[in-house]
């Protein structure tokens, strides 16, 4: 008989966006006439820059010309857009990345979630964030690295707590701990990390022979300037660290796919003697045993952030994002709550004082807002409320109305 994964019905169903969509269809059939503002999923709302759309159109006529055509593409993705990442993304922020450790793939979420399968299914340990983006959490679930949840918790996983008192950036693990998911500036907290926290963690993976997994899709809303944007602004990072980029929330791509993920010549993990391995060969024989790369149009579209008038576009779209976020801060700091995220990062939470869904129900029904529980992230986001900076600067005006006006 053909038996299935069983691992896969240990996943908690998170009916978090789903859920979100019932209540909001609900309410909606209820009151024809309201007019519902969404401030809650993670998607972006602005086009795409114009030097991408440009070069997109460009690349697709080149398609139509058997002179110009191209059909597969290199296995971890085109020269011209590896060369562009090493240099803008790393050399020029002082990180020593160069274009072959770089790997493009179609978006941030493929990459986190696929990364686990070069580690070994059983010997193990994993940290991960509470709250947290669920990929790093599901995939590890479905490889059968956990035992079955309880209490909304996976046994066998170990959750690094992010809260108030640690202004949401958690302590290294406790004990031994093989493989570190991190995520900053964070979905869904907005929190940002120092070169000195991040440092902690850098020196935990080399003591400890373990590995970091450094989500960084919200490196382009960094605006302190002494903030790291990469992991590898951190000394020592380059033989511990894989650091997963997307074009999805800084350039507007989460409906054109792509991404990339580095990996160092010098990261390592360790076989089975204890000897110390090269990471990078095993992403390369996953990557070409498992992908065919990035259509050539995106990829150029991707070429074309850092161009000059693309990264002028960029950091407009960005702008726009963050300008949205600080109202959204203060209006809720007006009101007496307090807000972290928003000032490097297009999220904003917040402790409501009552049950995430109860506050959910309550901005809905009366300020006809969609916002997103935090108790979806994990048993830290109990009594939390994510707002996303994601939408028009009239639409989150009104909707911050709205809210103050019945909060
Ligand atoms: C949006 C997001 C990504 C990016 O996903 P893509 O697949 O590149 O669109 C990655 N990590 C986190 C935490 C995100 O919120």
């Amino acid at each position: 008989m053909i038996l299935a994964n069983e691992n896969f019905s240990k996943v908690q169903a998170t009916y978090l966006f789903s859920d979100i969509a019932r209540r909001v269809r609900e309410f909606s059939e209820a009151n024809k006439n309201a007019s519902i503002i969404k401030l809650g999923i993670g998607d972006v709302t602005r086009a795409l820059p114009q030097a991408c759309v440009d070069a997109m159109g460009k690349a697709s006529r080149e398609m139509g010309v058997d002179a110009t055509f191209r059909g597969y593409g290199p296995d971890y993705g085109y020269e011209f857009l590896r060369e562009a990442i090493a240099h803008y993304d790393f050399q020029a922020r002082g990180a020593d990345i160069s274009a072959d450790e770089i790997f493009v793939s179609d978006g941030a979420k493929c990459d986190t979630g696929n990364f686990q399968e070069l580690f070994s299914t059983t010997t193990i340990k994993v940290a991960v964030p509470d709250p947290v983006y669920p990929v790093y959490v599901d995939t590890n679930v479905m490889a059968g690295r956990t035992g079955p949840a309880v209490d909304g918790r996976y046994e066998g996983l170990v959750y690094l707590d992010c809260t108030e008192e640690n202004k949401f950036v958690p302590d290294v693990p406790a004990g031994q701990v093989d493989l570190i998911y991190l995520c900053f500036p964070n979905n869904p907290t907005g929190a940002t990390a120092t070169k000195e926290q991040l440092g902690a963690f850098v020196d935990y993976a080399h003591k400890h022979k373990a590995l970091l997994l450094f989500d960084a899709a919200y490196e382009a809303f960094i605006v302190d300037e002494d903030l790291p944007h990469s992991i590898y602004e951190i000394p020592g990072a380059k033989e511990v660290a894989v650091e997963f980029r997307s074009f999805s929330k800084s350039a507007g791509f989460t409906g054109t796919r792509c991404g990339f993920t580095v990996v160092p010549k010098e990261c390592r993990v360790f076989n089975s003697s204890g000897e110390a391995i090269p990471l990078a060969p095993l992403w390369k024989r996953r990557m070409s045993t498992k992908f065919n790369g990035v259509s050539y149009p995106v990829q150029r579209a991707a070429e074309a952030v850092y161009s000059e008038e693309g990264r002028a576009q960029c950091k407009e779209l960005v702008a726009g994002y963050l300008a949205n976020a600080k109202i959204i801060r203060e209006r809720l700091a007006s009101k007496g709550f307090k807000p972290t995220g928003g000032d490097n990062s297009p999220y904003i939470w917040f402790n409501t004082g009552m049950d995430s869904w109860k506050f959910f129900d309550k901005l809905l029904k009366e300020a006809q807002v969609v916002t997103t529980p935090g108790s979806g992230f994990g048993r830290c986001g109990n009594g939390y409320i994510r707002i996303s900076a994601f939408n028009s600067l009239e639409k989150v005006v009104k909707a911050m109305d709205r809210i103050c006006g019945v909060l």
